[in-house]
């Protein structure tokens, strides 16, 4: 459970901010080795006017402890820098020096919490613009191991704090879309084996019994028989499957194909006329 100090120890010695928060400065320390935050909200608030101008910051923060020594409406002299001082609220992240790594940024997580706060209360957004680093605004090493540890460049490390912060302020990080898949092309529906029945008038006479059929192939099922001694007058004809068929409407409405000639021999089932 992290503990919450609201102690305006600092007593607005820096003055009012005139105008709106343009963001946020976040610090290393770089104090006492594992300085706690209890101990700087003591140290600050036994100073003097003259002693607090060496340097404060609005927040002191650890894993443990959240102290805001210093109300954010007020300045805080963090910057060594008239615009940081003025216009940015200061986050000491506490114990730069001598925790280890997982405590340090466990450090950092609880400041980025206080910062997505903040930002949210001042309606801004965490971007390049509002979450800046002391050394951007002077020469220094500040914030030195956040430096170390994300990145060792301007922009890696706010980079990271941002994408902290919006974590707390739920801004999630877009992701680059995936590839968009074209939308499949609907397949053209298989059509049947087009059959191409050539025009063609006559009468058929099988000398055998033949197959009717309603699709012109060996396979097909058989529709019925047409004997000896019958004939069809057929409109076409069509060669599929090895042989002629001779093609007509039935009775049943149905376009059908009679068996007609063996295309490979020649030989015809009947006479057509
Ligand atoms: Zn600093």
């Amino acid at each position: 459970m992290v503990k919450v100090i609201n102690n305006a120890v600092c007593r607005g010695v820096a003055g009012k901010r005139i105008g709106n928060v343009k963001g946020v400065v976040i610090h290393n320390d770089a104090g006492a080795i594992g300085a706690t935050v209890e101990s700087y909200v003591k140290r600050l608030e036994s100073m003097t006017n003259k002693q607090l101008e060496n340097g404060f910051a609005h927040y002191y923060i650890d894993r443990n402890t959240v102290a805001r020594v210093e109300d954010t409406y007020n300045k805080a002299w963090h910057t060594a820098n008239q615009d940081g001082n003025a216009n940015y609220i200061g986050y000491e992240v506490c114990q730069s020096l001598g925790v280890s790594d997982k405590d340090f940024l466990a450090n950092e997580q609880a400041t980025f919490k206080q910062v997505a706060e903040d930002l949210k209360f001042y309606g801004l957004k965490a971007n390049r613009d509002t979450v800046r680093l002391h050394r951007e605004f002077v020469a220094t090493a500040c914030p030195h191991r956040s430096w170390e540890l994300h990145g060792k460049s301007i922009n890696s490390v706010k980079d990271y704090f941002i994408a902290q912060i919006n974590k707390y302020m739920g801004v999630t990080t877009p992701k680059p879309p995936a590839a968009i898949k074209p939308p499949a092309k609907p397949k053209p529906p298989v059509k049947p084996q087009e059959i191409k029945r050539v025009a063609e008038k006559g009468t058929f006479y099988p000398n055998t019994a033949v197959a009717i059929k309603h699709t012109p192939t060996i396979k097909a099922k058989q529709e019925a028989t047409l004997g000896k001694g019958e004939s069809v007058i057929y409109d076409s004809y069509v060669k599929s499957d090895g042989y002629v068929w001779v093609s007509y409407i039935r009775n049943n409405g149905k376009r059908g194909y009679a068996c007609s000639r063996d295309i490979k021999t020649g030989k015809a089932f009947g006479t057509f006329k």
